[in-house]
Protein backbone atom coordinates (compact mmCIF):
# COMPACT_ATOMS: atom_id res chain seq x y z
CA UNK A 1 0.00 0.00 0.00
CA UNK A 2 2.41 2.56 -0.98
CA UNK A 3 1.23 6.42 -1.13
CA UNK A 4 3.15 6.61 -5.00
CA UNK A 5 0.77 3.18 -6.17
CA UNK A 6 -2.61 5.12 -4.91
CA UNK A 7 -1.65 7.80 -6.33
CA UNK A 8 -0.84 6.58 -9.82
CA UNK A 9 -4.23 4.45 -9.76
CA UNK A 10 -6.42 7.96 -8.58
CA UNK A 11 -4.47 9.59 -11.43
CA UNK A 12 -5.25 6.61 -14.31
CA UNK A 13 -8.64 6.39 -12.86
CA UNK A 14 -9.22 10.17 -13.07
CA UNK A 15 -7.82 10.64 -16.55
CA UNK A 16 -9.93 7.50 -17.41
CA UNK A 17 -13.19 9.59 -16.35
CA UNK A 18 -11.99 12.87 -18.03
CA UNK A 19 -11.48 10.59 -20.93
CA UNK A 20 -14.82 9.42 -20.80
CA UNK A 21 -16.71 12.83 -20.61
CA UNK A 22 -15.05 14.41 -23.47
CA UNK A 23 -16.14 11.33 -25.67
CA UNK A 24 -19.93 11.75 -24.26
CA UNK A 25 -19.85 15.58 -25.15
CA UNK A 26 -18.62 15.14 -28.82
CA UNK A 27 -21.10 11.78 -29.22
CA UNK A 28 -23.84 14.17 -28.03
CA UNK A 29 -23.12 16.56 -30.31
CA UNK A 30 -23.12 14.43 -32.96
CA UNK A 31 -26.52 13.09 -31.78
CA UNK A 32 -27.90 16.92 -31.87
CA UNK A 33 -26.48 18.13 -35.30
CA UNK A 34 -26.36 14.57 -37.03
CA UNK A 35 -29.19 12.72 -35.87
CA UNK A 36 -29.88 10.63 -39.03
CA UNK A 37 -25.69 9.67 -39.36
CA UNK A 38 -25.76 8.65 -35.49
CA UNK A 39 -29.12 6.21 -36.28
CA UNK A 40 -27.39 4.78 -39.20
CA UNK A 41 -24.10 3.98 -37.07
CA UNK A 42 -26.93 2.17 -34.73
CA UNK A 43 -27.92 -0.05 -37.93
CA UNK A 44 -24.51 -0.61 -38.86
CA UNK A 45 -23.83 -2.09 -35.61
CA UNK A 46 -26.92 -4.25 -35.30
CA UNK A 47 -25.93 -5.80 -38.44
CA UNK A 48 -22.49 -6.68 -37.41
CA UNK A 49 -24.37 -8.62 -35.26
CA UNK A 50 -26.38 -10.35 -37.96
CA UNK A 51 -29.92 -8.39 -37.12
CA UNK A 52 -31.53 -7.76 -40.27
CA UNK A 53 -33.58 -4.12 -41.45
CA UNK A 54 -36.51 -5.65 -40.06
CA UNK A 55 -35.04 -6.65 -36.94
CA UNK A 56 -33.01 -3.64 -36.06
CA UNK A 57 -35.41 -0.90 -37.33
CA UNK A 58 -37.48 -0.73 -33.76
CA UNK A 59 -34.23 -0.79 -31.99
CA UNK A 60 -32.95 1.95 -34.02
CA UNK A 61 -36.96 3.68 -33.84
CA UNK A 62 -36.84 3.32 -30.02
CA UNK A 63 -33.17 4.52 -29.25
CA UNK A 64 -33.90 7.75 -31.19
CA UNK A 65 -36.90 8.00 -28.84
CA UNK A 66 -34.75 7.34 -25.59
CA UNK A 67 -31.93 9.78 -25.93
CA UNK A 68 -30.08 8.61 -22.60
CA UNK A 69 -30.35 5.62 -23.74
CA UNK A 70 -29.03 6.13 -27.37
CA UNK A 71 -25.81 7.96 -26.39
CA UNK A 72 -25.13 5.45 -23.94
CA UNK A 73 -26.07 2.68 -26.72
CA UNK A 74 -23.19 5.16 -29.07
CA UNK A 75 -20.65 4.94 -26.38
CA UNK A 76 -20.87 1.57 -25.53
CA UNK A 77 -20.74 0.44 -28.85
CA UNK A 78 -19.64 2.75 -31.70
CA UNK A 79 -16.71 4.06 -29.45
CA UNK A 80 -16.31 0.71 -26.89
CA UNK A 81 -16.45 2.78 -23.71
CA UNK A 82 -17.37 1.92 -20.78
CA UNK A 83 -18.73 4.09 -18.14
CA UNK A 84 -16.07 4.86 -15.42
CA UNK A 85 -17.02 3.42 -12.17
CA UNK A 86 -16.45 6.93 -9.58
CA UNK A 87 -16.07 4.59 -7.01
CA UNK A 88 -12.92 3.72 -8.45
CA UNK A 89 -11.56 7.06 -8.50
CA UNK A 90 -12.88 7.73 -4.49
CA UNK A 91 -11.23 4.48 -3.87
CA UNK A 92 -8.06 5.82 -5.31
CA UNK A 93 -8.16 8.97 -3.22
CA UNK A 94 -8.85 7.18 0.13
CA UNK A 95 -6.39 4.55 -0.62
CA UNK A 96 -3.79 7.70 -0.77
CA UNK A 97 -4.66 9.77 2.04
CA UNK A 98 -5.10 6.42 4.43
CA UNK A 99 -1.53 5.24 3.07
CA UNK A 100 -0.14 8.36 3.75
CA UNK A 101 -1.91 8.51 7.18
CA UNK A 102 -1.75 4.69 8.48
CA UNK A 103 2.37 4.60 7.31
CA UNK A 104 3.50 8.01 8.00
CA UNK A 105 2.35 10.43 9.99
CA UNK A 106 -0.28 8.67 12.69
CA UNK A 107 3.01 6.55 13.91
CA UNK A 108 4.68 9.48 14.97
CA UNK A 109 1.94 11.92 15.99
CA UNK A 110 1.72 10.33 19.93
CA UNK A 111 5.65 11.23 20.03
CA UNK A 112 4.40 14.63 19.59
CA UNK A 113 1.68 14.35 22.10
CA UNK A 114 2.55 12.06 24.62
CA UNK A 115 5.90 13.26 26.65
CA UNK A 116 7.60 10.05 27.76
CA UNK A 117 8.92 7.73 25.40
CA UNK A 118 7.78 4.77 26.85
CA UNK A 119 4.46 5.87 26.94
CA UNK A 120 4.42 6.82 23.32
CA UNK A 121 5.84 3.53 21.86
CA UNK A 122 2.73 1.76 23.12
CA UNK A 123 -0.02 4.32 21.99
CA UNK A 124 2.07 4.41 18.51
CA UNK A 125 1.42 1.15 18.40
CA UNK A 126 -2.03 1.34 19.01
CA UNK A 127 -3.04 3.87 17.10
CA UNK A 128 -1.18 2.44 13.96
CA UNK A 129 -2.47 -1.12 14.50
CA UNK A 130 -6.48 1.16 14.88
CA UNK A 131 -5.28 2.94 11.92
CA UNK A 132 -4.31 -0.34 9.82
CA UNK A 133 -7.62 -2.14 11.13
CA UNK A 134 -9.82 1.23 10.08
CA UNK A 135 -8.04 1.23 6.36
CA UNK A 136 -7.96 -2.14 5.78
CA UNK A 137 -11.79 -2.35 6.85
CA UNK A 138 -12.44 0.26 4.31
CA UNK A 139 -10.59 -0.93 1.79
CA UNK A 140 -12.78 -4.07 1.89
CA UNK A 141 -16.02 -2.21 1.60
CA UNK A 142 -15.05 -0.88 -1.54
CA UNK A 143 -13.22 -2.87 -3.60
CA UNK A 144 -15.55 -6.21 -2.88
CA UNK A 145 -13.18 -8.06 -0.48
CA UNK A 146 -14.80 -9.01 2.95
CA UNK A 147 -14.42 -6.19 4.96
CA UNK A 148 -12.73 -8.33 8.20
CA UNK A 149 -10.86 -10.49 6.45
CA UNK A 150 -9.05 -7.31 4.58
CA UNK A 151 -8.99 -5.44 7.66
CA UNK A 152 -6.99 -8.66 9.53
CA UNK A 153 -4.60 -8.81 6.55
CA UNK A 154 -4.07 -5.33 6.04
CA UNK A 155 -2.95 -5.01 10.13
CA UNK A 156 -0.72 -8.31 9.59
CA UNK A 157 1.03 -7.16 6.51
CA UNK A 158 1.12 -3.24 8.67
CA UNK A 159 2.07 -4.64 11.59
CA UNK A 160 4.62 -6.95 10.28
CA UNK A 161 6.50 -3.97 7.89
CA UNK A 162 6.28 -1.57 11.02
CA UNK A 163 8.17 -4.41 12.82
CA UNK A 164 10.67 -5.01 10.28
CA UNK A 165 11.00 -0.91 9.71
CA UNK A 166 11.44 -0.56 13.52
CA UNK A 167 14.32 -3.22 14.03
CA UNK A 168 15.95 -1.69 11.29
CA UNK A 169 15.93 1.66 12.60
CA UNK A 170 17.27 0.02 16.32
CA UNK A 171 20.00 -2.10 14.10
CA UNK A 172 21.04 1.31 13.09
CA UNK A 173 21.06 2.98 16.05
CA UNK A 174 23.05 0.55 17.61
CA UNK A 175 25.89 0.55 15.12
ZN1 LIG B 1 -21.12 8.64 -33.31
Amino acid sequence: MSGTGGRHAYLAAKSEADNYNRELQREQEEIDTVPDVEAAEIADILSQYGLGPAEYGPVVTTLRNNPKAWLEFMMKFELGLEKPEPRRALVSAATIALSYVAGGLEPLLPYVFVPRAEHAMAVSVAVTLAALLFFGFVKGRFTGDRPFLSAVQTTVVGALASAAAYAMARAVQSI
